[in-house]
C-alpha cells in the first residue's frame, strides 16, 4: 500500500516537515504527486499538498492515518512548482504547509467536491472576438525578441525608456510562446491592473488571459484558476500572487515595472516576486523578462556582473516621439514674491510658512495648465500626498493633533482628520487640546491633492478636473472609472497621487505638473533616492508619449538635492545608468543590496519595555555569533515607532556573505522559541528578509 508525504497548514519545525498518509485502495492511482487531498490532522480535518509518494514509511502501523479524499482529480502543483515551494520554505525560513497555504488561494484549498467541480465544456467566450492586429516591431523591439529566443540560463532585462513599446515586446514575446505550445505568467505591479494593459492583452490573445489580483470575489479565483489549471487559459496575468498561478506548460514569466516596491509581499510569506521568479525561471528553465524604464539597482547590478543579459529600447516607440523637455522650479524663491501675503488672516504667533493650494499653483503651473486646456489637450498634476494638507498646526501654540494610536500625526481631509497608517478618524476639533485656544484656532500646513483639486477649480474653472487617489479610488472600480474616463478625454486635468505615475498610456497628455517633488526624498531608507527618482522619471514618462510634445514642471524646495540634478539628465538610459552605478558603489561601502544581504527583525507589542527587552535579547544571542562581514545593528526603536497602538523595535542584519545571515536566522528560528518570546514578554518577532522597507 502506498503512502503520500504532504505538507500540512500548520507551523511544523522543522520547516521542512512532511507528514506522511497511507493512499487508501480506492485512490491509489489517482493521488498523485501535486494532488490536493483532504486528510485528517489534529483532531480536524484539513487540505494538504502532496510532494511524495512512497512505498514505505516510518510511522508504526498504529499511528497511520489515512487521505479521506481528493478535492481534484489532477495534481494542482507540477514538479516546477512544488520545488519552487521548498525553495521558498527554506530562503524565507516558512513553514513548507504555510508556503502552500499563501500559493493556493483559499477558493481552492478550501474548495469541496462541489465547488470545485470542474466545467464540462470549455468556455470560449472570447473566441468570436477578432485579435487585435500589432504593430510591426521596430529593430530595437525585433532585437530583444531575438535575444529573448536564444537559448540561455540567464534571465533577460529589457530596459527601456516610458513609451518605448516595452508592452509590445511582452505582446509578442508571449504570442511567440503560445504558438509552440505553451502558455505564460504576466506579473504587473498591483495599480498597473489597468483597463489599458489588461484590454491590450485580451483583445490579443480573446479567451486566453486569466486575471488574478486581491480584490477577486472567490468565485472569480476559482473560475480563473480552474480554467488555467486545465489550460483553457494559457496567459495567467496578476500582481504578485499571479506567479502561482497553475499555467500548463510554462514557457515564458514577464515581470513588468521590475523595480516596483508593491513586488514585496509585506504580511505572512514575505517574499520578493523578482527574487520568486528569478528562482522559479530556474528551476523550471525558462526565460525570465523583466521590464522597466527605470530599472531597480539590484537588477542592474547583476546585468553588470553579467548574470542577467540586456535588451534597451533608448527611444519611444510612436513615430516622432521624445522624451518631455523637464523644467525646475524653486519653490524658495516662490516664498520670497512680494506678492505671496502670508495667508492666515490674524497675527500669528509662531512662524508658520504661507503654504497652500494658492502657493503651490504657481504662475509657472498656471501658465502651463492654461496652455494645455487652450489646446485642446490634457495635463496631469502630481502630488504624492492625499488629503487638504500635511498637517495641522494650533496658530496660538503649535500643538500637532497625533493619532492616538499610532506616532505619526493626523492628515487634515474634508471630513475631518485621518491616519494614514490605521484609519482612525476624528472630527477637527472646536479648541485646540493644548492651549485651549477656541477662535478657529488651526492652520492647515503644506497641501494634499484635496486641497490642490480645490485650488486648480478655482483657478480654471471651465476645466474638467478628475482625481485619483486611494480616497477617490477606495475599489478597482472606481479606479477603472477615473482612469477610464480620464482615456475617454472626459476630464482636462488628472490630479492624483502616484496613483497617477504607473504605466498608463494617454497619448493627449502633454503638460506633468510635479507640484511638490520633495515628498519622499528625507525618508530614513537608503533606497529613498532610487525610488525617488524612479518615481519621478515614471511620472514624467506619461508626458508627450504620442504624436504631441511633453513637458514637465517640476517644483521642489530644494532644487540643488541630486535626484532632481540626476532628472533632468537622466532621460536617456546612459545618465539613469551612471545614476545606479554610483548608488551602487555608495551601498558597497556599506555592504547595502544589491552589494550586501539584509534582514529585518521586527519587533512589537502592547508595552514597550517588554518588546525592548526581546530585541535586547537576541541582538545579545546574535552578537555572540558575529562574525567576519556580519553586522547586527539595534536594536533600535523603529523609525514609525507606534502603530495600531503597536510599540515597534527593530534590527537589523547585513552580511556581505548571504551564508552568514542564513546562519544567524537559522539561529533565531531554531535556537530562539519564537512563542516563549510570545509568552513571556509578549512580543511578537517578525522577521523580514530582502526588506522593502526600513519604516
Ligand atoms: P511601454 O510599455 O514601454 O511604456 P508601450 O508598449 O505601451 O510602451 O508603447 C507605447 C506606445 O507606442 C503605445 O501606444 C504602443 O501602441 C506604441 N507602439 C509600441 N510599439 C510600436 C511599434 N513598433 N510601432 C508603432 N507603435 C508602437
Ligand atoms: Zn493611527
Amino acid at each position: 500500500m502506498p503512502f503520500a508525504r504532504v505538507a500540512v497548514p500548520a507551523p511544523l519545525k522543522p520547516l521542512d516537515t512532511l507528514l506522511d498518509y497511507r493512499i487508501p485502495e480506492e485512490l491509489v492511482g489517482q493521488v498523485q504527486i501535486g494532488s490536493l487531498v483532504q486528510v485528517p490532522f489534529a483532531r480536524r480535518k484539513t487540505w494538504a499538498l502532496v510532494f511524495e509518494i512512497s512505498e514505505s514509511t516510518a510511522l508504526a502501523e498504529t499511528q497511520i492515518k489515512s487521505i479521506e479524499s481528493l478535492k481534484l482529480p489532477m495534481p494542482v502543483a507540477d514538479r516546477a512548482r512544488l520545488e519552487l515551494f521548498r525553495w521558498l520554505s527554506r530562503h524565507y525560513l516558512y513553514p513548507i504547509g504555510e508556503v502552500c497555504e499563501s500559493a493556493l488561494p483559499a477558493a481552492i484549498r478550501e474548495g469541496t467536491a462541489r465547488t470545485l467541480k470542474l466545467p464540462e465544456k470549455s468556455f470560449d467566450e472570447g473566441s468570436e472576438i477578432e485579435a487585435s492586429v500589432p504593430p510591426p516591431l521596430n529593430e530595437d523591439q525585433a532585437s530583444a525578441i531575438r535575444q529573448l529566443a536564444t537559448p540561455s540560463a540567464d534571465p533577460l532585462l529589457l530596459w527601456g525608456v516610458t513609451g518605448s513599446g516595452k508592452t509590445e515586446v511582452y505582446l509578442k514575446a508571449i504570442e511567440d510562446r503560445l504558438h509552440q505550445g505553451q502558455s505564460a505568467l504576466l506579473l504587473v505591479p498591483e495599480i498597473s491592473l489597468t483597463p489599458q494593459l489588461m484590454s491590450r492583452f485580451e483583445s490579443r490573445f480573446p479567451g486566453e488571459v486569466a486575471t488574478f489580483h486581491s480584490a477577486l470575489k472567490p468565485t472569480a479565483v476559482r473560475k480563473a484558476w480552474l480554467e488555467t489549471l486545465l489550460g483553457k487559459r494559457r496567459i495567467a496575468i496578476g500582481a504578485r500572487s499571479a506567479l502561482f498561478a497553475p499555467v500548463q506548460n510554462l514557457g515564458l514569466i514577464v515581470l513588468d515595472e521590475e523595480h516596483d516596491g508593491s513586488y514585496k509581499q509585506e504580511d505572512r510569506l514575505r517574499y520578493h516576486a523578482r527574487a520568486v521568479a528569478l528562482e522559479y525561471g530556474r528551476i523550471a528553465k525558462v526565460p525570465v523578462l523583466l521590464g522597466s524604464a527605470t530599472p531597480s539597482a539590484e537588477s542592474f547590478d547583476r546585468v553588470e556582473k553579467g548574470l542577467t543579459r540586456l535588451a534597451r529600447l533608448p527611444r519611444r516607440a510612436v513615430g516622432e516621439a521624445t522624451l518631455p523637455e523637464i523644467q525646475v522650479l524653486d519653490l524658495k524663491k516662490q516664498i520670497a514674491q512680494p506678492n505671496m501675503d502670508p495667508r492666515p488672516k490674524q497675527p500669528l504667533t509662531f512662524q508658520a510658512p504661507p503654504i497652500d493650494g494658492d502657493f503651490f499653483l504657481t504662475a509657472e503651473m498656471q501658465r502651463e495648465l492654461q496652455n494645455v486646456l487652450d489646446q485642446g489637450r490634457q495635463a496631469l498634476l502630481f502630488l504624492n500626498r492625499r488629503g487638504q494638507a500635511s498637517q495641522l498646526l494650533c496658530r496660538g501654540c503649535g500643538h500637532k493633533s497625533n493619532c492616538p494610536a499610532c506616532e505619526v500625526t493626523l492628515t487634515p481631509h474634508g471630513k475631518g482628520l485621518l491616519c494614514h497608517y490605521c484609519g482612525y478618524e476624528a472630527p477637527i476639533p472646536r479648541e485646540c487640546p493644548a492651549c485651549k485656544r477656541s477662535d478657529s484656532p488651526f492652520l492647515k500646513v503644506g497641501i494634499g491633492t484635496e486641497a490642490l483639486e480645490e485650488a486648480v477649480r478655482l483657478h480654471f474653472p471651465t476645466a474638467k478636473t478628475l482625481r485619483l487617489d486611494r480616497d477617490t479610488a477606495e475599489t478597482n472600480d472606481q479606479l477603472r472609472d477615473i482612469l477610464g474616463l480620464f482615456a475617454e478625454k472626459k476630464a482636462d486635468i488628472l490630479i492624483g497621487t502616484q496613483m497617477v505615475a504607473k504605466g498608463h498610456d494617454f497619448p493627449d497628455v502633454t503638460f506633468v505638473g510635479i507640484v511638490l517633488a520633495d515628498i519622499g526624498l528625507g525618508v530614513p531608507d537608503f533606497r529613498s533616492n532610487e525610488r525617488a527618482l524612479q518615481l519621478l522619471l515614471q511620472v514624467s514618462g506619461r508626458a508627450g508619449r504620442a504624436i504631441h510634445p511633453g513637458r514637465v514642471l517640476l517644483q521642489t524646495f530644494q532644487p540643488e538635492h541630486p535626484v532632481f540634478q540626476v532628472l533632468t539628465r537622466a532621460q536617456g538610459l546612459d545618465d539613469y545608468g551612471e545614476f545606479l552605478r554610483q548608488e551602487i558603489e555608495n551601498r558597497e561601502a556599506l555592504a547595502y543590496p544589491p552589494r550586501g544581504e539584509l534582514a529585518l527583525l521586527r519587533f512589537d507589542g502592547l508595552e514597550n519595555d517588554l518588546v525592548r527587552e526581546a530585541a535586547r535579547k537576541v541582538a545579545a544571542g546574535l552578537n555572540r555569533i558575529q562574525s567576519e562581514g556580519f553586522r547586527v545593528l539595534g536594536p533600535v526603536p523603529s523609525p514609525l515607532a507606534r502603530l495600531r497602538n503597536r510599540y515597534r523595535w527593530q534590527i537589523l542584519l547585513k552580511s556581505r556573505n548571504e551564508e552568514h545571515l542564513r546562519k544567524s536566522l537559522n539561529w533565531i528560528m531554531e535556537g530562539w522559541d519564537k512563542q516563549k518570546l510570545e509568552r513571556t514578554l509578549k512580543t511578537r518577532l517578525i522577521v523580514d528578509l530582502e526588506p522593502a522597507t526600513m519604516m
